[in-house]
């Protein structure tokens, strides 16, 4: 780029003018000039506002005046603060063009509507329960056949995939038995089949920071804005990225068709949480893998990709860029999960993952209850997984706080040099048997 400054002659490899640089929100296009790196993306926006303001404005409005053609018109089709939140999106998740609903399930709901009776649904057997609950309901009233498989076993996959099949709605690394799923190794398969077969990639685990399914293959990835992106559990937001624009017009039609769209201030509050993701998502994955470790090296069997004994950390580091702060771990017994997750002090009881503090919980009680305790069995849940959320406190706080909680809990056996999880020995010689108690319902 030829500057007419002097400037410009003396320092020809920098880009003085900024012509090179992408403008933000970025237009409709990943491959639109020179990009930054992810952490400097995140908190680049820019706007056209007329008086410069640094914060993008709520445009808390449900109308807009003037004729035909103009922009905007009415909020549920378009609003310029969500446009804004939307360009941002699209920039940060390598995608063409990126739309935002209510919340994760919005946006599900909105993929899912392409779906038509007969078609069929390829997905996994560790899904979100939100997500089993939606396709349940889609295969008892629309008339959509899924297809429930172990989405961790390639040949599986390849054998359930088949011309009928219209869509594979993946989940990786799932929640909470932490396993990993093959996103470009299942792409190719279901591509191969036929280029018509839609593969959604929920990435709500990862963030775009992390992960970026539709680099790896997918055509849509959605994620749950209400957890990483937002960041502070102060919003509910779904967000969808598609490459494919056809594929996009069709959800927007959805969006406008439903009004399920982003409202303005929520879209607003998204849009300021996503400037930090960077920030956390680093601090949260730098204590949950010294939390992983510390759990390990204690004698707790740890689901966490992060750790080297995870039978697929391969597979994981070849998709991701990090290992997320979310891990399982199991103590033997339900009863013992039970007292060690109302033992916690620092550690909330709480559904939901991906705010800035930490959260303890035990799935099968709570965010998994919709899923039938029998299906729950069969797809090898242990009852007595407690799930972990870590957030972007004190390291050494969270260590002390879940030590007094596994001492106080009777988990653990006080050694010399601290203590180690009780054998199977120990266990039953404590009483400590599984049991059933009441299962509470799910969000
Ligand atoms: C939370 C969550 C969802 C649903 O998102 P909401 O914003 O709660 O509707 C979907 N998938 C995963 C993996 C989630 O954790």
């Amino acid at each position: 780029m030829a500057s007419s400054s002097g400037l410009g002659k003396a320092f020809k490899h920098l880009d003085l003018d900024g012509h090179e640089l992408p403008p933000s929100p970025a237009p409709s296009s990943p491959s639109n000039g020179r990009k930054y790196a992810l952490a400097t993306e995140l908190v680049y926006t820019e706007s056209n506002d007329q008086y410069n303001a640094s914060s993008v404005p709520i445009y808390q409005s449900a109308t807009f005046k003037g004729g035909p053609g103009q922009e905007y018109d009415y909020t549920r089709s378009g609003n310029p603060t969500r446009t804004h939140l939307e360009r941002h999106l699209a920039k940060i998740m390598n995608a063409n063009r990126a739309l935002v609903a209510g919340s994760g399930m919005g946006a599900l709901d909105v993929i899912t509507r392409v779906l038509k009776p007969g078609d069929e649904v390829v997905t996994g057997d560790d899904l979100y329960g939100g997500t089993n609950r939606l396709l349940t309901y889609l295969k008892e009233n629309n008339g959509i056949i899924v297809h429930h498989v172990d989405t961790t076993k390639l040949d599986v996959v390849k054998e359930t995939i088949t011309e009928k099949t219209t869509m594979v709605l993946l989940e990786t690394p799932t929640n909470p038995l932490i396993k990993i799923v093959d996103i470009a190794g299942i792409s190719t398969i279901a591509h191969e089949v036929s280029t018509k077969i839609i593969v959604a990639v929920d990435n709500t685990m990862l963030s775009p920071y992390l992960q970026n399914p539709l680099d790896l293959g997918a055509d849509v990835v959605y994620e749950s804005g209400t957890k990483y992106l937002s960041g502070h559990h102060d919003v509910m937001a779904g967000v969808i990225g598609v490459n494919d624009l056809q594929l996009a017009d069709k959800f927007y039609f959805m969006i406008n068709s439903t009004g399920c769209g982003l409202a303005p201030f929520d879209s607003w509050l998204l849009l300021r949480g996503i400037k930090t993701l960077a920030v956390r998502m680093e601090k949260q994955q730098a204590n949950a893998d010294a939390i992983a470790n510390f759990l390990e090296s204690h004698g707790f069997k740890v689901r966490y990709p992060g750790l080297k004994s995870h039978p697929q950390y391969k597979l994981h580091w070849s998709q991701a860029r990090g290992a997320g702060a979310v891990l399982s771990f199991e103590t033997g017994s339900i009863a013992l999960s039970e007292r060690i997750v109302e033992s916690t002090k620092l550690f909330g009881i709480s559904v939901s993952f991906g705010c800035v503090n930490s959260l303890i919980s035990m799935p099968c009680r709570m965010s998994h209850a919709s899923i039938d305790p029998a299906v729950r069995k069969e797809r090898a849940m242990p009852e007595d997984i407690i799930r972990l959320c870590i957030g972007i406190e004190d390291l050494d706080d969270l260590k002390d706080d879940l030590s007094q909680a596994l001492v106080r809990a009777g988990a653990v056996k006080l050694t010399d040099n601290g203590f180690t999880a009780l054998s199977a020995d120990a266990l039953e010689e404590a009483g400590e048997t599984g049991r059933t108690t009441q299962v509470t319902d799910e969000p």
